[in-house]
């Protein structure tokens, strides 16, 4: 008889004002008969609707049916099938958008926590499985991986299971991606990612850090190298500024450069030496994941008052729901409907406020959502010290200004086909960030793994 409990199984988590002060994690997972529970919700429905929003097609009813049998190992083995980062995917998939918005008992009520469960079950394995990942017998061919973040690790894992000697070139001195770089250790622990990277060097795969493809050497260059197919997961990791006046003040960072500061240089640490401004009263434009993540980091830095401003109102907010509805709880004020006009200064040039604008909303626009129209005479000023742009991302030119051959759009994204990342030159293959531009880390996981299989397919065709 299934859990007929309309709610999910709370997951436990550190009070707001503890947790926004330190960089552990929010929320802690589920115990073991917390998950069985949860587990016991799901109806195990036939044709399976869950399966038809996960990008990754998880087995999920499958897993979760050997959860709620105690089988957490086996259920373990079942999502590792088709998705190599269940852990991160736990944490950090749009669920509510995704697998979870198709569950039949979000119906009548919450839908089964299927993200919490997946979490739970990569946790339990990586702490008590005892299994080792085994590099398998090469094949002979060499392919090459541009960009270590989930695109990337899921085409190499892939490949390097297929018997392929996979090399992934990333130009930063961490594996990882946004991952590492960009989402927080309060929502992603860094070992967890690194565990899943070890596990890919278990495999053979082999990471050359600090290599920067288009400076280090080119895609054309890595073919002289011998190897016969390239993935390009370069991800969008250049910001977009937000265009106002008195934008180049001390004291306004792109959210990249602010969180990359904060995780991968570690300056949320005591005794940290990464220069990072201690800025009191702080607004993040935008209203993503990104800002959400900027905001939390001021506030966990040492912030008194942070600000989200977002242009539209709080429905077209874009951010993961969970992330919105803790950054509420921990103190981040959010200015809805506003836009900013300009970035003011003082005679050292340091930031002391943000010229906003009250905005209306009107017609949808081409993104579908309805357009903001500023409202006459509604200026105000925000006193602040540090203004951060979270307003967007594309790809950075180097690739595409060192690639002959490979065709790019009017936003810079290479242009490749969704179902096998075929590009425009032959024997380069892309997905992730780098084609779609700025979306989600279950996205960019897809595209790696249809890349590999079409990669594989290449090489048996050009070597038959
Ligand atoms: C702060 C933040 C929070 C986010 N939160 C979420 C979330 O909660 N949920 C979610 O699903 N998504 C989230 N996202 C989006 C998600 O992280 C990305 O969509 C995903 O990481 C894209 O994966 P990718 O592999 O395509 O690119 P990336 O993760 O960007 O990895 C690309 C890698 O390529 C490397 N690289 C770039 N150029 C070169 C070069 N020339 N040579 C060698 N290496 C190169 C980069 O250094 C990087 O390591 C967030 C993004 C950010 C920035």
């Amino acid at each position: 008889m299934p859990n007929m409990n309309p709610k999910k199984c709370p997951m436990p988590e550190q009070a707001p004002d503890v947790r926004n002060k330190n960089f552990e994690e929010v929320t802690l997972g589920y115990t073991a008969e917390m998950a069985v529970e949860e587990a016991q919700r799901c109806l195990n429905c036939k044709n399976k609707p869950c399966m038809t929003g996960c990008p990754v097609q998880v087995k999920i009813p499958e897993f979760i049916a050997l959860v709620a049998e105690g089988k957490f190992l086996e259920a373990a083995a079942k999502i590792k099938e088709t998705s190599a980062l269940p852990a991160v995917c736990g944490r950090v998939c749009p669920q509510e958008s995704q697998c979870e918005c198709h569950c039949v008992r979000g119906i009548k009520g919450e839908a089964v926590a299927i993200g919490r469960l997946e979490r739970f079950v990569a946790d339990y394995a990586r702490e008590n499985s005892t299994e080792k990942a085994v590099k398998p017998e090469s094949n002979g061919h060499k392919v090459a991986i541009v960009g270590a973040g989930p695109a990337g690790l899921t085409c190499a894992g892939d490949l390097a299971r297929m018997g392929y000697e996979v090399t992934v070139f990333e130009a930063l001195h961490t594996a990882g991606g946004v991952l590492m770089y960009g989402i927080p250790e309060f929502r992603l622990p860094k070992t967890i990612v690194q565990k899943e990277i070890d596990t890919l060097k278990d495999l053979g795969v082999e990471f050359v850090l600090n290599f920067v493809v288009g400076r280090s050497e080119t895609i054309d260059e890595l073919f002289g190298d011998g190897y016969e197919a390239i993935f390009v997961g370069s991800g969008a990791g250049l910001p977009t500024f937000i265009g106002v006046p008195g934008e180049n003040a001390n004291g306004v960072y792109s959210a990249n450069e602010y969180l990359t500061r904060i995780n991968l240089m570690k300056a949320y640490k005591e005794n940290a030496d990464t220069p990072i401004y201690h800025a009191k009263k702080v607004a993040v434009v935008g209203g993503g994941n990104v800002a959400m993540d900027a905001a939390r980091c001021a506030k966990r830095m040492g912030a008194d008052e942070v600000y989200i401003v977002y242009r539209r109102s709080e429905k077209e907010l874009p951010a993961r729901l969970e992330e919105i509805h803790h950054a509420k709880e921990e103190g981040v004020v959010f200015k809805f409907l506003t836009a900013p006009l300009e970035v003011l200064s003082d005679e050292n040039f340091n930031v002391t406020g943000l010229k906003c604008q009250q905005m209306e909303l009107g017609e949808p626009d081409a993104s579908g959502r309805r357009r903001p129209i500023p409202v006459e005479g509604s200026e105000f000023v925000l006193d602040l010290d540090c203004v951060i742009a979270a307003i967007g991302t594309s790809p950075n030119p180097l690739i595409r200004h060192t690639t002959p051959g490979l065709e790019t759009n009017r936003k810079g994204c290479i242009v490749a086909d969704d179902e096998h990342g075929i590009t425009s030159k032959d024997g380069v293959f892309a997905g992730g960030d780098a084609v779609t531009g700025a979306a989600t880390v279950i996205l960019a996981m897809g595209a790696g793994k249809r890349a590999a299989a079409a990669m594989d397919e290449y090489i048996k065709n050009k070597n038959k």
